[in-house]
């Protein structure tokens, strides 16, 4: 799974020449999902070009509400990104846990709200630097997956984001994801015996030059792809290559 998440970047005119470029150049293997992210606005115009251009590109969305009904002034909901044809949500990105103030509460009901409209959650976790030097990362972890019940564990995928890798040009190294890997993915078999397959993903600062380490590694399910993936052919490449 590769996912490209484009954070608050792009245009319409980078969004129609990004489908066109990825379109043309992308080799679709089915067994790895491939799934673009862009800001919220670009949904519906991206929507109708993937489905003219490639199919095979999922779509995700970066934010939503986790209210249906609430007159809330600026919301966007759940169901109207189904409408878009979004297929993925990213959850709890560390920025959006920051600038928004998202609780382990909020964050366990945007993820029930978003399975019950049958969106896939990419639920991202992750410790700051300072948690990381007070060795408190797996702590951190723990209680950041709190927020996942048992019952909807294996409808999530789970991206491991270290916040201090996040657009630092600073990525973890790959025997130090391995071992968080492992130790997340023994966490959600302890929720739920059904968590055998369960994604988890890598995100933070991956580019053309360490991708193909980090992906080598039998705990990395694929990756999350910020910066770097605005660029239609480092974004090709990875995906094809990886
Ligand atoms: C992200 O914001 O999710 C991310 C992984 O960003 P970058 O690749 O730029 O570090």
């Amino acid at each position: 799974m590769i996912i490209a998440n484009w954070k608050m970047n792009g245009s319409k005119e980078l969004v129609i020449k990004w489908i066109d470029s990825v379109s043309q150049n992308i080799q679709i293997n089915k067994k790895k999902e491939c799934i673009f992210c862009p800001p919220n606005c670009y949904l519906d115009l991206t929507q109708t070009l993937l489905k003219d251009k490639c199919k095979d590109i999922k779509l995700g969305s970066q934010l939503f509400d986790s209210e249906l009904l609430a007159p809330l002034t600026g919301g966007t909901n759940p169901k109207m990104l189904t409408d878009f044809g979004c297929k993925f949500v990213i959850v709890g990105h560390s920025e959006q846990r920051i600038h928004h103030a998202e609780s382990n509460q909020i964050l366990s009901n945007k993820l029930e709200i978003a399975i019950e409209t049958s969106l896939k959650p990419i639920f991202c976790v992750g410790e700051s630097l300072q948690q990381k030097e007070a060795n408190q990362t797996k702590n951190i972890l723990l209680d950041q997956l709190n927020a996942l019940s048992s019952n909807i564990v294996d409808k999530c995928v789970i991206a491991y984001e270290p916040v201090w890798a996040i657009g630092t040009g600073e990525h973890a190294e790959t025997s130090y994801i391995e071992e968080i890997h492992s130790f997340i993915k023994e966490i959600l078999k302890a929720k739920t015996s059904s968590a055998n397959n369960i994604s988890v993903v890598y995100g933070g600062s991956v580019n053309l030059d360490n991708y193909r380490e980090i992906y080598s590694s039998n705990q990395v399910d694929g990756l999350l792809i910020g910066g770097a993936s605005l660029d239609s052919n480092t974004f090709t490449k990875i995906y094809n290559m990886s």
